[in-house]
């Protein structure tokens, strides 16, 4: 399994990093994609990842909900970053619209959503996209951009209409311990679209999966994600493992991994 969204620079994990990803390790995932937030977010991935290059990714981008006045001094920066080592970086991320915290940024989070778009058309990258309580906004940006951009809208939680939409527009919908909450419709939605397009994500330490739902979330916990879907679709672990593994793989174009199948059913 591949954890593609999940904040492993948390000061949360400082005290039992090593043991933490042991425990992923044992639980099958073989490596985990770290979206960048702000500035603040970048010195501790870069220092994760030269030590963990076989096990971690990273993305740079700027987080909706850390977009400010000067958003486009930090985005040159990023801009600088990417253009000096594009292989450095396997997505833009995160990025996206937030009206759920801060409704007066709107204008200044689609100018730094499209810039970092464009960063993906021009670099080839995938993005790994943040929406809440934008969906409309969020729309608007992206259709004109049908089939240009390709990516994951991390923390999938839209009506099965939008879920068609995006699909046929080439995104993957990124599936977390949300699915298995009560209410939740994401699993309703991906009785109907299946997993042709689905990735797995944690996005730890935040959103736990039930029945470790409030605690701390980890990567190893992809496979209580992994379980509920096999056991909510009737198919089994392994099938999960490999069609969301392979999805990965390809949106953000990850070499196969020699080890990660799953050791039961
Ligand atoms: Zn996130």
């Amino acid at each position: 399994m591949i954890d593609t969204h999940t904040h492993l620079d948390n000061p949360q994990f400082a005290a039992d990093w090593l043991e933490m990803r042991s425990r992923a390790e044992a639980a099958g995932v073989t490596q985990c994609l770290i979206p960048n937030v702000d500035d603040e977010t970048l010195p501790a991935m870069e220092e994760l990842e030269r030590a963990h290059p076989d096990f971690l990714r990273l993305m740079i981008g700027l987080h909706p909900c850390h977009v400010g006045a000067d958003f486009s001094e930090v985005l040159d920066r990023y801009e600088a970053r990417l253009a000096a080592d594009p292989d450095r970086w396997v997505a833009v991320g995160e990025i996206g619209l937030d009206l759920y915290w801060d409704k007066t940024t709107l204008d200044w989070q689609v100018a730094a959503l499209e810039r970092q778009l464009d960063w993906a058309v021009r670099w080839n990258k995938p993005v790994s996209i943040h929406v809440r309580e934008a969906w409309g906004p969020l729309l608007d940006v992206l259709r004109p951009r049908k089939n240009q951009v390709r990516g994951v809208l991390h923390c999938f939680t839209g009506s099965l209409e939008i879920a068609r939409e995006v699909i046929d527009a080439g995104w993957h919908l990124g599936i977390g311990g949300v699915v298995t909450y009560k209410n939740a419709n994401a699993i309703d939605v991906l009785r109907e679209v299946g997993l042709d397009r689905v990735v797995l994500e944690t996005d730890a330490p935040y959103l736990a999966p039930v029945p470790v739902r409030g605690q701390r979330n980890e990567p190893a916990h992809l496979a209580l994600v992994r379980d509920f879907l096999a056991a909510q679709l009737g198919c089994t672990a392994r099938e999960i493992d490999a069609v969301t593994t392979a999805n990965a793989q390809k949106v953000f174009t990850l070499a196969p991994s020699h080890g990660g199948t799953v050791g039961q059913d």
